[in-house]
């Protein structure tokens, strides 16, 4: 089964341990909301792959199933009685299976007071329950909302498969030495780029690394540090909360996703990389 097609996602399933919070975000042609709904679908799925034919795949599918929730932004926004709502219900806990799922679809338009109520619960989340918000970027809700969920980049299905192997895992170590702390001599830019070009099949991973990367500092700087998800990673991410602003890293987590934008279009990738890293140079 690959219903939704990515390693890690496969890989909650596989499991059946899914985080309180995630954010599925990505450009508008990835629909990230369709990968939401599937992820959530194989949650609830009997055969944990959202197989079509299960009695819960049939209840999403005819929109009755009381474990899964859709929340649209009524008119412009996204309200607090909306959210109001959302946790009454969320208090009674799964109904018919383990989870139940709120998919906030359009989470960059919150009110301040919706989005202050949702944070609640995301910081005092009642078993059973998984939340997911889809937005365009992690920089487009508020920061407090974006700390608390693990992030998922959705790129537009064409995309292949990323291809793993072990000079990748080690280049990945290398990275907060390599890539995140490099001097920023024009020379060393293009010896990077270089290195960078060798692996550019795996040019997701990177991606997903980076993003993570500056999420966890997102998190250490709001005072969130159970909340990291790269714990090999703390001393530098500590190191990168303490150098960095706020807004200096939503820059950054705003150039990562762009730069993955453009190699998607199929930009130029040693001229997109030579210029994430001088963004990326503090
Ligand atoms: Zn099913």
């Amino acid at each position: 089964m690959n219903s939704i097609g990515e390693d890690f996602l496969n890989q909650i399933l596989l499991t059946n341990k899914p985080a309180h919070a995630y954010l599925f975000f990505g450009a508008e042609n990835s629909q990230k909301e369709d990968r939401a709904k599937q992820f959530a679908a194989a949650l609830l799925c009997r055969e944990k792959k959202g197989c079509g034919i299960c009695v819960s795949c049939r209840k999403i599918k005819s929109g009755n199933h009381p474990d899964f929730r859709e929340i649209y932004p009524e008119g412009e926004k996204i309200k607090i009685s909306q959210i109001r709502n959302l946790k009454s219900e969320a208090r009674y806990g799964p109904l018919e299976g383990e989870w139940k799922v709120f998919i906030l679809y359009k989470s960059q338009v919150f009110t301040e007071e919706a989005g202050q109520s949702l944070l609640k619960i995301l910081e005092e989340p009642d078993p059973g329950i998984v939340f997911i918000l889809t937005a365009p970027s992690p920089t487009s809700i508020l920061p407090t909302l974006a700390s608390r969920c693990q992030w998922v980049s959705i790129q537009p299905s064409d995309q292949s498969e990323d291809k793993r192997d072990l000079s990748w895992n080690k280049f990945i170590k290398e990275i907060p030495e390599n890539f995140l702390k490099f001097s920023g001599s024009h020379f060393e830019v293009f010896e990077k780029t270089a290195l960078l070009e060798d692996y550019q099949e795996n040019k997701e991973i990177l991606f997903r690394f980076l993003m993570t990367f500056f999420r966890d500092t997102l998190v250490i700087k709001s005072g969130w540090e159970d909340g990291i998800m790269l714990k090999k990673f703390d001393a530098s991410e500590k190191d990168a909360a303490e150098k960095l602003t706020f807004h200096e890293i939503q820059k950054k987590i705003d150039a990562v996703q762009e730069a993955q934008e453009y190699l998607n279009h199929s930009g130029n990738f040693r001229l997109v990389i030579e210029n994430l890293l001088w963004k990326l140079k503090s």
